[in-house]
């Protein structure tokens, strides 16, 4: 077997003096580093830094450490670059990656600051007043007016023609990931989690498990191009729909869930046979333009007596014209997903190198859509790398309704960000189906992880709002005043709608 070029990019050291000779870093390892001989053996070369074994070595003698190897200095050359041409020259295939984008772009956020109330608008203690977190996703009507009942009290004029709208408790949703791509245990958790806190999980394009039925009204359920696990009765239980379009981690392209992973009941989930690669092509087939996707939007409305039906697209260069066209179709949300947004398997070129940042996309969005005289037909979700409640705090103030979070909800259940997630080895037992890796997670364990999280995210926010001087989330929703550039060019503070610090 020829040599392979490519050295380990991490070393495992183990403190052998105090080492329990336990095997348990060897039942441990999802990507089966260690090998037992008296005392676990570590073979670097496979190993990718996510941290299961040293998080459950009951001596803490297990080191992760980053292989320094010294490559000949070329500003040019990174090593990565040099790693890849490497890897290619052996396998002559499209490299497959997982998890978010992690090349060192601008990150917008970083650079945007809030404001804070001091003199003459007082800011407001969020521990005695209240503070209004509830978001509604939908279409609002231009205009409300009310009427008298017949009965001494009103009630809204043409109350019956209003669209329906989902109340979240805090605008923060789960972003799709689907059955499949995660195992049951993590669909099971995010949906007792959605249910809890009154906000939704959304299926992704995977179908929807039996088991989930119980927590349907906390569900968003996906239509992606192929039409995974899609029939009426799917429609009729999911509190909305959502048409995939695009994904920011992969845009303009399909999916891939390897047959390995279609285990029995991912199968019947998804209608498919048990072991088939499940493709979803590129482009929706019935889908070539803007009235297209509106006959869509619509015949799932018929199908499903008028539910929310919101459209999800990957953040491009052309996002604000895009997003137009979607509203005018006809839907009640728009999913953008940012550059940075995560995924169980996709060709690492395009997720590095293809989309533009959430941030750049909710802004132009949602001044499009004002200027348009159209935001109030649709709200819109963010979603991309959303990492804290600064963040979320962040892309409101920009114009978003409510943010989606999955690479941050995988890293609540334990996610270290290793990117292993297409191998379907996963050591956390999230992006796998086999069943020794799957129980790690206890969907009890998990959900309330998940609460802890968005509660904790959601006290935050009402801090930040409180030193805002508002009392309510709606009243952050797309006041770019309140928001600051540090370090930014003049040309991205004119298109985030952001003064530079100072003015
Ligand atoms: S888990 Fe820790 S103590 Fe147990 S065998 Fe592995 S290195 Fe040794
Ligand atoms: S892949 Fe994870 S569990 Fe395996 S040796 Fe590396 S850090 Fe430990
Ligand atoms: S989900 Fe698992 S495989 Fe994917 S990045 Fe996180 S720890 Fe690694």
């Amino acid at each position: 077997m020829p040599i392979s070029l490519i050295q380990p990019e991490f070393k495992v050291k183990i403190d052998y003096d105090k080492c329990h000779k336990c095997g348990r870093c060897v039942q441990q390892c999802g990507w089966g580093v260690y090998s037992f001989n008296e005392r676990p053996i570590p073979d670097d070369s496979k190993c990718r830094a996510c941290h299961r074994c040293v998080t459950y070595c009951p001596a803490h003698c297990i080191n992760i450490t980053k292989n320094d190897l010294a490559y000949r200095t070329n500003d040019h050359w990174d090593p990565a670059l040099r790693k890849a041409v490497w890897r290619q020259a052996e396998t002559g295939g499209v490299m497959l990656t997982g998890m978010g984008n992690d090349k060192p772009y601008q990150n917008i956020f970083d650079h945007l600051v809030l404001d804070a109330c001091q003199v003459t608008n007082p800011s407001i203690d969020p521990l005695r007043e209240p503070m209004e977190l509830r978001t509604y996703l939908g279409r609002k009507p231009d205009n409300v007016d009310v009427e008298p009942d017949g009965q001494g009290g009103y009630r809204l004029k043409g109350g019956d023609k209003i669209s329906k709208n989902i109340k979240l408790n805090t605008p923060i949703i789960f972003s799709p990931m689907s059955y499949g791509s995660v195992s049951l245990n993590v669909h099971k958790s995010l949906a007792m989690a959605a249910e809890r806190l009154g906000i939704l999980m959304n299926t992704g394009e995977g179908g929807l498990h039996a088991d989930l039925y119980p927590y349907q009204d906390n569900v968003i359920v996906q239509v992606a191009s192929g039409r995974f696990g899609v029939n009426p009765e799917y429609l009729n239980r999911g509190a909305a729909i959502e048409i995939k379009v695009g994904q920011g981690a992969k845009p303009g392209i399909g999916g891939h869930l390897p047959g390995e992973k279609i285990n029995k009941e991912v199968s019947e989930t998804r209608m498919i046979p048990q072991g088939s690669d499940a493709i979803s092509p590129a482009p929706h087939h019935d889908i070539y333009s803007i009235e297209d996707l509106r006959q869509l939007i619509y015949s799932l409305k018929e199908a499903s007596g008028y539910k929310t039906v919101g459209v999800k697209i990957a953040a491009v260069h052309n996002v604000a014209a895009i997003a137009s066209g979607i509203v005018r179709a006809g839907a009640d949300y728009v999913y953008l997903d940012g550059f940075r947004g995560g995924t169980g398997a996709a060709p690492q070129i395009i997720r590095d190198n293809v989309g533009i940042p959430i941030e750049i996309a909710i802004a132009v969005v949602d001044q499009r859509l004002r200027d348009e005289g159209i935001r109030n037909q649709a709200s819109i979700i963010a979603a991309g790398s959303i990492r804290s409640s600064a963040d979320l705090a962040k892309a409101i103030a920009l114009g978003a309704d409510a943010v989606g979070i999955g690479s941050t909800a995988l890293m609540a259940m334990g996610c270290h960000l290793c990117q292993g997630c297409h191998t379907g080895s996963c050591s956390w037992g999230l992006t796998t189906q086999k069943p020794e890796l799957t129980r790690r997670v206890d969907p009890e364990w998990g959900a309330e992880r998940l609460t802890n999280l968005v509660n904790a995210w959601s006290h935050e926010l009402q801090e930040i709002l409180g030193a805002l001087g508002v009392n309510a989330v709606e009243s952050l929703r797309g006041s770019r005043e309140r928001l600051r550039a540090i370090g930014l060019d003049q040309q991205t503070c004119d298109i985030l709608g952001v003064k530079p610090a100072g003015r």
